[in-house]
């Protein structure tokens, strides 16, 4: 067996946290391998073009919260290519458009569900015996009260991952739900400018797409295999089995889901493939739509609570960027709650009568074409069973020299940002180690 100084890292997957890794490796000077299934690296940061719209895999805003990462994020593709935009993002319920987020927002609502909502929080905020919070139902209730729960958290929610709320926990919502003050939500119901609320009231975008982030780590990556993936990692001889040949490594920094890496190791013992079975992670279809006409609304994207609707979020790439379109155009995005693979023929019509009783197209026709797409792992399910079967899984990959990140590597919610500093982070462990 070569001795661990000279067999070189692998880098398992190549969207922002593998790519972050294999940038921060070349920088120190470490040899590595970046291996990839697809045959563009990006992962989920990848942008599509066709006849001159641009598509994400639906809304990607970049926030960084670190101002040295920002600076240096910004100068890879050059200040120009940043658009620094103020979050227009709204909530399309009950007939009305009101701002997000609805739980501060009330103002403009029918008068007994405005009512129903601050009612519900007053009462909530004062209650002397709060409930406890085991399920993300629990944790709405608790801190938004029944009206806001009823009218938006548990519908949205439950379009969202896929699940009722019952069935997950509150564990990933701290930093993504925002909970307004009692001052907020009683501005908000009377209209009476509240604070934006929430992480995102600013995000960057890169004019043509968020798919040039990832272009522009992967120029400062290492070179990039592309449609390769491993069939089996012997991790007792440190090798990766690729396509036939038998690939020493030192370390292995892997962004692959957690699932899918656990059942790839040779002989992995029985509670780690156990508890990969246990990982539940919902998927997504969606529409890239594109319009032969402008969109009716000036908004970023909008929340669509009502189970009537056949999607929870519909987003409008022009209105972040006009080069994603052609002039006079726009491209949108449309997130389907239903989880059955969609029929084209069937789902498009449908949703298009909803765009135009949304008032986000004058009608059907101004959809020019639309294409279903599928996100095989969109959201990671925080049932009760998480917490412990990722520890179980990590730290078996710990002792077998993998380090395992990003989105699905940790099996989290976590963001573009955090992908690109937790790559960042796996690097430095690997060339220490
Ligand atoms: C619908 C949706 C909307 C989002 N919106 C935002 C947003 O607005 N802002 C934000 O900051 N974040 C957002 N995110 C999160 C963001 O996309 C991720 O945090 C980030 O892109 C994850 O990067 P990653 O490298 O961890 O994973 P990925 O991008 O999934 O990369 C993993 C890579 O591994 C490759 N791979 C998989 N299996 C194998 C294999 N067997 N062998 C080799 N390679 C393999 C894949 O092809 C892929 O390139 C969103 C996510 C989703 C799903």
């Amino acid at each position: 067996m070569k001795p661990a100084t000279e067999r070189p890292v692998v880098v398992l997957g190549a969207g922002l946290a593998g790519l972050s890794a294999s940038v921060e490796l070349r920088r120190r000077g470490v040899p590595h391998r970046v291996i990839e299934r697809e045959g563009r690296a990006g992962g989920l940061a990848v942008t599509e073009e066709e006849v001159g719209y641009r598509f994400d895999k639906t809304g990607h805003l970049l926030h960084l919260r670190d101002a040295a990462l920002r600076e240096e994020v910004l100068s890879w593709l050059g200040p120009a290519a940043w658009l620094e935009i103020d979050r227009k993002s709204v909530v399309l319920s009950h007939g009305v458009t009101t701002k997000y987020p609805f739980q501060a927002n009330t103002f403009g609502l029918p008068r007994d569900v405005a009512y129903a909502c601050v009612a519900g929080f007053v009462r909530a905020h004062f209650d002397a015996a709060p409930r406890e919070v085991r399920t993300f139902e629990d944790f709405c209730l608790r801190h938004f009260g029944e009206g806001i729960s009823r009218e938006f958290m548990i519908p949205y929610n439950e379009k969202l991952w896929g699940v009722h709320p019952r069935e997950i926990t509150a564990r990933w919502c701290d930093r993504f739900v925002p909970l307004p003050s009692l001052d907020d939500v009683l501005r908000g119901a009377f209209g009476v400018d509240p604070p934006a609320l929430g992480y995102n009231a600013k995000f960057l975008y890169p004019r043509l797409g968020i798919g040039e982030l990832a272009r522009a780590l992967a120029e400062r990556a290492g070179s990039i295999e592309l449609t390769r993936a491993p069939s089996a990692i012997d991790w007792r001889t440190r090798e990766l089995v690729l396509e036939g040949e038998r690939a020493p490594y030192s370390r292995i920094v892997s962004s692959l889901p957690l699932d899918v890496i656990a059942r790839l190791l040779v002989d992995a013992p029985g509670e780690v493939v156990a508890a990969a079975g246990r990982l539940r992670a919902t998927h997504l279809h969606y529409l890239d739509v594109a319009l032969n006409t402008p969109a009716e609304v000036d908004w970023h994207w909008a929340y669509v609570p009502s189970p009537a609707v056949p999607f929870y979020r519909v987003g409008v790439y022009s209105n972040f960027s006009t080069a994603m379109a052609p002039p006079g155009k726009a491209g949108l995005y449309v997130e389907l709650s239903g989880r059955d693979a969609p029929d084209p023929a069937r789902v498009v019509p449908e949703v298009a009568d909803h765009l135009v009783q949304l008032g986000i197209i004058r009608a059907r026709e101004a959809v020019r074409f639309a294409r279903v797409r599928r996100i095989d792992r969109a959201y990671v399910v925080f049932d009760e069973a998480h917490e412990a079967s990722v520890a179980t899984i990590r730290a078996f990959l710990d002792e077998a020299g993998i380090d395992s990140i990003g989105r699905y590597g940790a099996w989290t919610y976590a963001s573009m940002e955090d992908a690109i500093v937790n790559g960042r982070a796996a690097a430095r462990r690997a060339s220490e180690s």
